[in-house]
């Protein structure tokens, strides 16, 4: 294995102290680490797009688990941190810098997805990663930390508060999975809530279903969640006649119908 300095001897010559404005909460636990490198299966050979490696401790941990890592980061001053890495793991590193957000997309797959990102751009990646018509994905696993509470809208059961867009945007064509409990306490410095690593796998998606179509349902449902269906989804053409093909009871609110029941009503819009 790779002699590595620690990650706190990293920071500590390249200066690089944790900035809040790039969301930065490092881990610095190697054990840790390895877990959740472990979380996709076995990387020996396969290709992993990491988002953020900020110092370099998760991209540490991937690649002693033999992935080929290509790593996007928009913090300047952790590249030569991550040449270093180049150097130790010879051909297994591609560092590109630049905003995820912008770059991310652009990649060819298939890959696995790792990342721990600030949460608001990690949302809006997720977002993206589970958008579009196209489907299979060009990716074939995500491995995402998330602010627990955020972890548990993507996984949430129709019925409660946390179910919304999210869970539904994540479930009807994935399946997503609170794979890691992670305390605020392993992060340098910690922030203020508890984290959660998210793992998702495509699955099939039904046939006969537009994307467009089940986003603009849920937008429409849980824009007014707390409205009764047949008032929060009149203005969505032929939706209310859906409902009551599929008998589903327009006095419901959107948040007691199942991914299944969205999937159906949004199967009927798209045809
Ligand atoms: N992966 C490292 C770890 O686990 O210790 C760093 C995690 S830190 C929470 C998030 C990292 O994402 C930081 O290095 C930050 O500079 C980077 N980052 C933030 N916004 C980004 C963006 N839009 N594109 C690429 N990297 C970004």
């Amino acid at each position: 294995m790779t002699d590595l300095p620690p990650l706190r001897e990293i920071i500590a010559r390249y200066g690089l102290q944790a900035t809040k404005a790039l969301g930065q909460n490092f881990l610095l636990d190697e054990q840790l680490l390895d877990r959740i490198a472990k979380l996709p299966g076995k990387l020996q050979g396969q290709q992993v797009l990491e988002i953020g490696p900020g110092p370099g401790g998760l991209t540490r941990a991937l690649l002693r688990a033999g992935a080929q890592v290509t790593a996007i980061e928009m913090d300047r001053r952790c590249l030569p941190a991550l040449a270093e890495l180049e150097e130790a793991f010879p051909g297994q590193l591609r560092v590109i810098e630049g905003d995820a957000t912008k770059l991310a997309h652009g990649i060819e797959g298939p890959f696995h997805i790792v990342a721990n990102l600030p949460y608001n751009v990690g949302t809006a990646l997720f977002v993206g990663w589970l958008s579009g018509q196209n489907w299979p994905p060009q990716w074939a696993s995500l491995t995402l930390m998330f602010q627990q509470e955020v972890a548990q809208r993507i996984v949430a059961e129709a019925g409660g508060d946390a179910y919304g867009r999210l869970a539904v945007l994540a479930q009807w064509r994935a399946n997503p999975k609170i794979a890691m409990k992670v305390h605020r306490s392993a992060f340098t410095p910690p922030p203020k809530v508890m984290s959660a690593v998210i793992h998702v796998t495509p699955a099939i998606m039904p046939e006969g279903v537009s994307a467009r179509t089940l986003e603009r349902l849920t937008e429409a449902a849980f824009g007014q969640r707390r409205k009764m269906l047949r008032q929060s989804l009149k203005g969505l053409p032929g939706a209310l006649a859906a409902l009551e093909t599929l008998g589903i009871d327009p006095a419901r609110r959107a948040e007691t119908l199942s991914v299944a029941e969205f999937v159906s009503v949004a199967g009927l819009l798209s045809v």
